[in-house]
């Protein structure tokens, strides 16, 4: 498509940005937020078909925030993909896309970080120090940037949304924040842009990952011991073939503290380690 066929336009600052969001705001039209770093693949433009139904405009964020990759991650590699993106959110019909790079979300003499404390701890918070600091600054600019009626998430990283509720609710943002089932592959792999980094029998090995966190739900839910059972899925998630199981764990889905008693909504999480790929997935318990 070529650029003068599509209404989508690209936005690189604040200033830009309101702009343009100030003229959809006199003209009464309500703004939702797709927040991404990219490299788009079904999953994110599942959350931008929602996010259409939503609100009668949509603004796509792209940003690789490097406040949320540790000294040894993957920033450097991580995959990026801007024109295919751009043909995706303009086939899509949205009509901004915001592409900060890091000076305009840090510039120089940047010296805030949000952290929200409980829901930032334990699975992948005690794996990645610091992540959910740089997750929860970004978000709250994000958020803050624009001012969307709506902002559009993926439960696919589930603790992350938890963190994102916490944060608007304990701050007083004025945004409705919506949370989407993961979209997944047919064989069950939830989808992410760093599937690409799984070689083919890697790629074969991946959905067990699925299975097996949808197998301990299912037992959890007929009345199986949770920390037993999740015990035994990170063994059988070794036998299948990945390389580290980082967590496997069953909380409460709201509060991410660990499971008290039955009855109450639970989501069962997981981070793994397959070849070069950090594969993360989690499933409700129902
Ligand atoms: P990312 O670009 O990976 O930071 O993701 C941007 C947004 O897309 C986040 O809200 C993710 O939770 C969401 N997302 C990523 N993968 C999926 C998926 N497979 N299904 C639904 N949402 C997803």
């Amino acid at each position: 498509m070529s650029e003068s066929a599509s209404s989508l336009s690209v936005v690189r600052d604040v200033d830009s940005l309101r702009r343009r969001l100030k003229d959809w705001r006199s003209a009464n039209q309500t703004i939702a937020l797709v927040p991404t770093m990219g490299a788009l693949h079904t999953g994110h433009m599942a959350l931008v078909e929602h996010a259409k139904a939503l609100a009668d405009e949509v603004v796509v964020s792209i940003f690789v925030n490097p406040t949320q990759f540790g000294p040894d991650e993957d920033l450097a590699a991580y995959p990026r993909s801007d024109s295919e993106d751009w043909e995706l959110l303009a086939a899509a019909d949205v009509g901004l896309l915001y592409m900060p790079d890091a000076s305009v979300m840090y510039p120089e003499h940047f010296q805030t970080d949000v952290k929200v404390i409980k829901v930032s701890q334990g699975l992948c918070g005690d794996h990645r120090p610091g992540h959910f600091d740089g997750v929860a600054t970004v978000v709250t600019k994000l958020l803050l940037q624009a001012l969307p009626d709506y902002a559009v998430f993926g439960e696919k990283d589930y603790q992350q949304l938890v963190v994102i509720k916490r944060l608007v609710a304990d701050l007083d943002i004025p945004v409705d924040i919506v949370g989407l089932p993961t979209v997944r592959e047919l064989d069950g792999l939830a989808l992410s842009s760093r599937n690409a980094y799984l070689s083919e029998p890697e790629r074969a090995i991946a959905p067990a990952l699925y299975k097996e966190l949808s197998a301990v739900a299912s037992d959890i839910s007929n009345g199986a011991e949770s920390s037993e059972r999740c015990a035994q899925a990170a063994e059988a998630l070794l036998k299948a073939g990945f390389n580290t199981v980082e967590y496997v764990d069953a909380r409460d889905a709201e509060t991410l503290m660990p499971l008290t008693s039955h009855g109450k909504p639970a989501r069962v999480l997981a981070a793994v380690t397959l070849g070069k790929a950090r594969l993360i997935d989690n499933v409700p318990v129902l």
